[in-house]
């Protein structure tokens, strides 16, 4: 579907997770790589993959959070390649704990911020001044929906964190539109990957996170790499400081679908949530009460039955 042939792509937490399906799907689309994050093992079996794809692949250890790591990283992927096209933004941490703001320590919240929020400024800082000499990229920030508005999953650090590494792609995207490098976000939903798993598949949180989705379902990390590859190509080309999310509609629903509205029942012949969806929580007691519909509109009113 993407064309990426002769234009090099920097991925960062390429190891694993969403970086991964990254990788390999703009391998796929011919693009050449140059692959970031920690571990050079997981990485280097990541690089191996896209090479079997036909890509150049530079591998690069390196930790997003330290501005030394991201200079090398940067230098020795521009110096292999002679050029960087599009980067994208996706190292990310996350703190499934739960734990309230009141609680939150502050050494969480730091790391978090270092690595989702300030590893992303080196990275776009560094790759975006060579765009900028170069006459042109791309830059694509994994967010997330939590960027947007509260929630109620208690991720503080998270969310003010990625709110900023949107706020960021605002600003980005402004200050070089008018010098060919466009910055744009992807706010994903819940994908199962590493960071995710634990909750969604191990503790059963798939299925709380479906029923407040539109679409009731988590999402799949293919559908995220569409979003990704479509910033970052240029059939994008009139499209900077832009968040495009991919989670089935939560955003736009403002968390009103967890529970499906009693209307649904008393259209059932014409259903308006056509799926088999089961709600997770037991229903609360006005639903009972409402069962038949409203009185004197679904069914006559007890004095006006009387009269019948
Ligand atoms: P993951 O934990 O599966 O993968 C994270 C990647 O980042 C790994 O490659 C890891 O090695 C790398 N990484 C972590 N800390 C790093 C550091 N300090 N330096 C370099 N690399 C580092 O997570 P994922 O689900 O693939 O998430 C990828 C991105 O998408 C993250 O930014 C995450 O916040 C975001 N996101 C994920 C979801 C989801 O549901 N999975 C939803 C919204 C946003």
């Amino acid at each position: 579907m993407f064309d990426f042939n002769g234009k090099t792509v920097l991925i960062t937490g390429a190891s694993y997770g969403l970086g991964e399906a990254f990788a390999l799907a703009f391998a796929d689309a011919g693009a050449n790589l140059i692959l970031t994050a920690r571990s050079g093992d997981l990485l280097e079996a990541v690089g191996e993959a896209c090479r079997a794809k036909g890509a150049k692949v530079t591998v690069e250890t390196g930790d997003v959070s330290i501005e030394a790591d991201v200079v090398r990283v940067v230098k020795a992927g521009a110096a292999e390649h002679g050029k960087i096209d599009v980067l994208v933004n996706n190292a990310g941490i996350a703190d499934l704990r739960g734990l309230a703001a009141e609680h939150f320590d502050a050494e969480t919240f730091n790391n978090i911020v270092a690595v989702d929020l300030t590893g992303a400024f080196y990275y776009a800082r560094e790759c975006g001044r060579h765009m900028l000499q170069n006459g042109g990229g791309s830059i694509v920030n994994i967010t997330s929906i939590m960027a947007s508005g509260g929630n109620e999953v208690n991720v503080i650090g998270y969310s003010a964190a990625k709110g900023g590494l949107l706020n960021m792609t605002y600003q980005l995207g402004c200050e070089w539109a008018d010098r060919g490098v466009r910055v744009n976000a992807v706010s994903p939903g819940f994908i199962v990957t590493e960071m995710t798993r634990p909750a969604l598949e191990a503790m059963g949180m798939d299925k709380w996170i479906s029923s407040r989705t539109p679409m009731r379902r988590v999402g799949e990390a293919q559908e995220v790499t569409n979003a990704v590859m479509f910033l970052a190509s240029d059939l994008a080309s009139y499209i900077t400081g832009a968040d495009l999310l991919v989670d089935g509609g939560t955003n736009a629903s403002r968390g009103t679908f967890q529970i499906p509205p009693i209307h649904h029942e008393w259209n059932a012949d014409t259903p308006m949530v056509p799926t088999d969806y089961e709600p997770v929580a037991p229903r609360p007691d006005w639903y009972q009460a409402l069962e038949g519909g409203i009185p004197g509109i679904h069914y006559p009113l007890p004095e006006e039955a009387a009269t019948e």
